[in-house]
């Protein structure tokens, strides 16, 4: 699909919330989170300023992630955040009244949740909202030749799902998620750190301990991380050293769930297709997919090439 002028795309996702405007390119890129206050329901702060309040907030102020796995959970703060996104975009309001506005929806969505997405974007003031599947999206992003009769395999880690879909001559021939992204991952380090090491840390905390782990593959290196949390006996502030080393178990039970998901995608795969994947190998994208190390891990478990993107979080 050829992107004219007025035209904007937008991809609500668990962890960002991104606007393409035709004409610009990337223009907003925000984490999808608000935070308002519980007495007076006012709206305190919108993506990165709101991000920076997660676990730091007083009682009275809640932090909202209105989107999960490509589903919105809560129509009401996607609306008010997206507004204010798109406000922020353009200082003239009503930025997208006289916009067809394109947008990525996750193939396994039910009828009734794409139909709330299509209705935020109304709801904000978009003319037409054209839904595209986002592998499809993703495949057109990578310049894949999506529309020739040849099978593709894109396989999207975000923040709170992997999709794994197969695509030929445009369309998704066979697709599947789970509920393992990004997100998912830092949830686990915070339930390790509590249960083995009695340290109460936010999830912010658990994302930077993400972030920084080496390589998933190492099992030999006794590499460490100093971690500053709550002590779970004492509620005083502590700060313990870990081995990356103890991450990797349950991180890697969490991968394997994917490398289930790509192999039953394979096993459905008609055998022309399967044979195009076998030679082109399998595309990696979504932030999720920037742990390094998981590109080649899953490879290794499934016996097909598999290639990260350049810029798996675009
Ligand atoms: P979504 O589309 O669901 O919003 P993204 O594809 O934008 O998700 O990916 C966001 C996720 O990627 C976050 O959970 C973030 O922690 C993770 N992420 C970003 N960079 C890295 C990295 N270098 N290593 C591991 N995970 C990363
Ligand atoms: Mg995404």
């Amino acid at each position: 699909m050829k992107l004219g002028t007025n035209h904007i795309a937008i991809d609500l996702g668990t962890a960002y919330i991104r606007i393409v405007d035709s004409n610009k390119g990337i223009t907003i890129e925000e984490p999808s989170i608000l935070t308002y206050s519980l007495t007076s329901n006012e709206k305190i702060a919108f993506g990165d300023e709101s991000k920076k309040m997660i676990g730091r907030t007083p009682t009275h102020l809640v932090v909202s992630q209105p989107i999960r796995g490509g589903i919105i959970t809560n129509y009401d703060d996607t609306t008010t955040l997206l507004t204010h996104l798109l406000r922020k975009m353009n200082k003239k309001q009503k930025i997208i009244t006289k916009n067809n506005v394109i947008v990525s929806v996750a193939s396994q969505l039910t009828l009734v949740e794409k139909r709330a997405i299509m209705e935020v974007l109304l709801q904000v003031g978009a003319k037409k909202v054209f839904p595209v599947e986002s592998s499809i999206a993703a495949g057109l992003g990578v310049d894949l030749p999506v529309w020739d009769p040849r099978g593709f395999m894109i396989v999207d880690i975000g923040a709170g799902k992997t999709e794994a879909a197969v695509l030929s001559l445009g369309g998704v021939v066979i697709s599947e998620t789970c509920r393992v992204g990004g997100i998912i991952i830092d949830d686990i380090i915070q339930a390790h750190m509590r249960i083995h090491h009695n340290l109460v840390i936010g999830s912010p905390t658990a994302e930077k301990i993400k972030l920084n782990i080496n390589d998933i593959r190492q099992t030999e290196q006794d590499v460490t991380q100093d971690v500053k949390g709550i002590d779970l006996q004492s509620g005083l502030p502590k700060v313990i050293t870990i081995y990356e080393k103890e991450l990797l178990i349950p991180i890697i039970e969490c991968i394997m769930k994917i490398v289930e998901v790509i192999r039953n995608v394979l096993e459905s795969t008609p055998p022309e297709l399967s044979a195009d994947i076998m030679d082109t190998g399998i595309v990696l994208t979504g932030g999720g997919a920037l742990l390094t190390g998981l590109d080649e891990m899953i490879s290794e478990r499934i016996n097909v090439p598999v290639f990260l993107t350049e810029n798996p979080l675009h």
